[in-house]
């Protein structure tokens, strides 16, 4: 059959109301609702000769068979975040369901083409993210934590996985998926306001932004609010506040998509009638070269020194999280950027500030682009993620375009060997 963008968008309305409720979609991993929209997934697949198979970390891979044994794959995830959107994850994972109903249709393909819908990439329910990715790409070396980590009421990971027929410790036997893997694609909404901004429908994803996170204890004197006179104060909040206030500055100098934000302060005594006695400010620091992203930590910590002597205070700072920069393939976002042209005319290329399953898959040496189709309003992860229907239509359009050319590239000795 050939391809029809419009039932992929008839399909994810179709999961939204299997899976959904008044509050948005409800496909949180290793729960009975995740369950049931794999099972509509296979269903989906069911008419099509493709091997379906469940791996070690509770990936669901779908193969359709080509003449070579070297395959395109191309994933995304049907598990959501609580009162999620209709298209985070499960837009990608639907949108390859039509590309490969196309693909059988024209009869056996030059190389294997098998759709993954990688296990709980949100980590929603036990806090860790990328856990199916994670595990194929054997980048997860976290089991002794994981083992530890809890649900809101009490239930072990393990245990949870274990109802689902997945055993922790034998997860990273996913890797063996990946031997033989040549090349990974990935379609998403963008979940921010780039390509909204350009009216552009599409862009091609060039890396995940590589992020540094720290911990700044700012330390100063509590003292009464009503006694102490300004100039007398040493005010932890202030060097807070200053800091807050700079990394605008450092993102302008920086450029090239610096983002930095200083998303939490608690401050002590924190009670109304005394100066802050210390400050405890998180930040978050991201961008696509490693070494902007290393100049950018620098200027924070000489600001940090700065802020400390004008304001008589103790300044520490502690890493509490780090990724590099993840680089896509540029062969394959030159293909994503010819397939995007051929069917929306202008394209653009722009980075990924999210994290994705992509990133694990390109970080295990697999060759990997995303495609990314607008967001509305730049929101995700809430009822309120949508995309315009005929945007939706040219993201399968585009994705059915890149696949024929991933193929192409592929089958003539392209990807990872
Ligand atoms: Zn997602």
């Amino acid at each position: 059959m050939p391809l029809e963008p419009g039932r992929t968008v008839r399909e994810l309305r179709e999961l939204q109301a299997l899976t959904g409720d008044d509050e948005g979609a409800q496909r949180v991993a290793w729960t009975p609702t995740w369950v049931r929209a794999r099972a509509w997934l296979e269903e989906q697949l069911s008419e099509l000769p493709v091997a379906v198979e469940v791996d070690e970390a509770g990936n669901q891979w779908f193969t359709l068979r080509g003449r070579s044994d070297r395959a395109l794959l191309i994933g995304g995830h049907i598990d959501s975040v609580p009162n999620g959107g209709w298209l985070d994850g499960c837009l990608n994972v639907v949108a390859a369901v039509e590309v490969l109903r196309r693909i059988a249709e024209e009869g056996t393909p030059a190389v294997t083409v098998r759709l993954v819908n990688w296990a709980d990439e949100e980590g929603a329910r036990f806090g860790r993210s990328l856990f199916g990715s994670s595990a194929a790409a054997g980048s997860m070396a976290d089991q002794d934590e994981l083992r530890e980590l809890t649900d809101r009421d009490g239930v072990p990971l393990p245990d949870a996985l274990g109802e689902h027929g997945v055993e922790l410790d034998r997860a990273l036997e996913a890797h063996s998926q990946l031997e033989s893997a040549a090349a990974y694609l990935e379609l998403h909404i963008e979940q921010g306001p780039v390509l909204e901004a350009l009216e552009l429908p599409l862009g091609a994803v060039l890396g995940t932004f590589g992020v540094e996170r720290h911990r700044i204890t700012w330390r100063g004197q509590a003292a009464h609010a009503g006694s102490t006179p300004m100039a007398e104060r040493r005010d932890a909040l202030a060097g807070a506040a200053k800091l807050a206030l700079e990394l605008r500055e450092i993102a302008k100098r920086v450029g090239g998509g610096a983002v930095l934000t200083s998303g939490g302060v608690v401050t002590q005594p924190g009670i109304v009638t005394s100066v802050v006695e210390t400050a405890e400010q998180l930040l978050d620091l991201r961008h696509l070269d490693a070494d902007k992203l290393a100049s950018m930590w620098e200027q924070v910590r000489e600001a940090c020194e700065r802020f400390a002597t004008e304001e008589r205070l103790e300044v520490e700072t502690e890493q509490i999280w780090q990724i590099d920069p993840i680089l896509f393939d540029p062969h394959l976002i030159d293909l994503c950027e010819e397939s995007i042209r051929e069917v929306a005319g202008e394209s653009h290329r722009l980075p990924s500030g999210p994290l994705h399953d992509a990133a694990e898959i390109s970080r295990a040496g697999v060759p990997t682009v995303m495609l990314f189709v607008q967001s509305l309003r730049g929101l995700s992860h809430t009822k309120l993620e949508d995309t315009r229907h005929e945007h939706l239509e040219l993201a399968v359009q585009a994705l059915d375009r890149l696949a024929s050319k991933a193929i192409a590239w592929v089958s003539d000795g392209g990807g990872r060997a």
